[in-house]
C-alpha cells in the first residue's frame, strides 16, 4: 500500500482543524433559527450578523453586499437567474473556460430567448478587445471568472470591467452587471473587489479548508433579483434557513486563510517552481505569468488523462484530470482548454495537480518521481 497524497485541492481541500472545531462548537451551542424572535433565534441572528461582520470586513465590503449561500454554485446561479425577470430579453457575454455552474446557464438563457456570446481564452487569457467587440447595447450581463479552475490563468478583470464601463457610456449610459466567478482566488491570491470594479462575485469555502455546502455572494448591484425570495433571508436574495455552523466554520477558515495568505503564497509557489522544473519535458498548460500557483496543468500526450489519474491513484496520488467538474461531464475540462487554444491531444491528456498549505516538497517530489516513472513505462 502507498501512502495517499493529495493533489486535488482545486477540487476540494481538507477542513482546517480550527474550522471543524468552529462548526461543532456552532453546531451544539446555537439551537435557535436566525429567522424566530425567541432569545434562542436572537442569539442566532446575533452570530450570524457578527460573522457577516468580520468576512465583510476581510473582503473589505459593505455587510449589506454579503450573502450567505450553499456555494458558489449557486452564488453563480442567483446573479444569472435574476435576468429571467427582465421583461426584455437581451445578451449575455460569458467566456468558454468558465465552470459549468455559469457556462451551463446559456442552455437555459437561450432557451428564454436570450442571445450569449462565449469569448475564447487563447492561452488561457480572456482580452479586452474580444470583450470589446461582443458588446452589444442589448447586452445585460457579463460573467468572466477570477481565476480559472483548469489551468490557473488569473484573468485582467479590473481592465475587462473597465472595458465594460467604457462601453457603457459611448453607448448611453445603461448598466451592464459584471459578475466574476472568484472561487479559486478567494483565501489563495490577493485582490480587491473594490479595485476590480465588479458588481458581483461568487465564492466557496471548501476551496478555504472550510466545509463544503456553503459559500458566499458578494453583490453590490441593489437592482439584483431573485428568482424566488423564498423565506426572505439574506435581504431576499438567498432565501432558506442559514447555515449557521457552516457559515462560521467559514469565517474561521477565511480568516485563517488571510493571515497566512502570504506564507503560503510562498510555500505554494515553491512547490509549483519545482514541479514546472521537475516535469518541465511535458508541456505546461498553465501559463508561467499571471497565473495562480495553486494549480499546475500539464499533458501527458498521448497517454489519455483518465489512465494516467487512475495509475497514479494506484500509486497512491489524488490528482484530477482537466477539472473535477469535467470529470463527470465528459469533454467539459477539454472544452475549456481547446477555448484557451490549445490542441484537443494535449487536452485529452492533460493532468491537473492543485495545492494547499498541507502539500509538502517531499510529496511534490514523490509526485514527480511518478509522473516520471510512470509515463517512460507506458508512453
Ligand atoms: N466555480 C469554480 C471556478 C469552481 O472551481 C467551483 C468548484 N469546482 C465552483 C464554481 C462550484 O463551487 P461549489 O462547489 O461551492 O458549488
Amino acid at each position: 500500500m502507498y501512502e495517499l497524497r493529495y493533489f486535488d485541492n482545486a477540487a476540494t481541500t481538507v477542513m482546517s482543524e480550527s474550522s471543524l472545531r468552529t462548526y461543532q462548537e456552532v453546531a451544539s451551542a446555537y439551537i435557535g433559527n436566525p429567522s424566530a424572535l425567541h432569545q434562542k433565534g436572537l442569539e442566532a441572528k446575533a452570530y450570524l450578523q457578527q460573522n457577516r461582520a468580520r468576512v465583510a470586513s476581510l473582503l473589505q465590503i459593505g455587510e449589506g453586499q454579503l450573502i450567505f449561500t450553499s456555494g458558489a454554485t449557486e452564488a453563480n446561479a442567483i446573479v444569472l437567474e435574476s435576468l429571467i425577470w427582465r421583461q426584455q430579453k437581451g445578451h449575455v457575454i460569458l467566456s468558454a473556460i468558465e465552470h459549468p455552474s455559469v457556462s451551463e446557464f446559456a442552455r437555459l438563457l437561450k432557451h428564454l430567448g436570450w442571445s450569449v456570446s462565449f469569448l475564447n481564452a487563447p492561452g488561457g487569457f480572456i482580452r479586452c478587445e474580444d470583450l470589446q467587440k461582443a458588446l452589444t447595447k442589448q447586452t445585460r450581463l457579463v460573467s468572466l471568472m477570477l481565476v480559472n479552475n483548469v489551468v490557473g490563468s488569473i484573468q485582467d478583470i479590473r481592465s475587462l470591467v473597465r472595458t465594460v464601463r467604457e462601453f457603457e457610456k459611448q453607448a448611453g449610459g445603461r448598466h451592464i452587471h459584471f459578475h466574476t466567478d472568484a472561487t479559486q482566488a478567494l483565501g489563495k491570491i490577493r485582490f480587491s473587489l473594490s479595485e476590480l470594479g465588479v458588481d458581483s462575485a461568487a465564492f466557496s469555502a471548501h476551496k478555504f479548508h472550510g466545509p463544503r455546502g456553503v459559500g458566499m455572494l458578494y453583490n453590490a448591484n441593489p437592482a439584483l433579483e431573485n428568482l424566488s425570495r423564498a423565506g426572505d433571508q439574506e435581504g431576499g436574495l438567498r432565501g432558506g434557513t442559514e447555515n449557521l455552523a457552516g457559515i462560521a466554520a467559514m469565517t474561521t477558515a477565511l480568516e485563517e486563510a488571510y493571515a497566512s495568505l502570504d506564507r503560503n503564497l510562498g510555500q505554494v509557489g515553491e512547490i509549483n517552481a519545482y514541479l514546472r522544473e521537475r516535469l518541465g519535458s511535458f508541456t505546461i498548460l498553465s501559463p508561467s505569468q499571471s497565473c495562480s500557483p495553486y494549480i499546475l496543468n500539464l499533458s501527458v500526450k498521448p497517454l489519455p488523462s483518465e489512465v494516467f489519474t487512475r495509475m497514479l491513484y494506484d500509486r497512491g496520488f489524488c490528482v484530477s484530470s482537466g477539472s473535477a467538474c469535467s470529470n463527470n461531464a465528459k469533454q467539459k475540462g477539454e472544452g475549456v482548454l481547446t477555448a484557451m487554444h490549445y490542441h484537443s491531444e494535449l487536452a485529452k491528456s492533460s493532468l491537473r495537480l492543485s495545492f494547499s498549505n498541507d502539500t509538502t516538497l517531499s510529496d511534490a517530489e514523490a509526485l514527480a518521481d511518478a509522473i516520471i516513472s510512470l509515463y517512460q513505462e507506458h508512453a
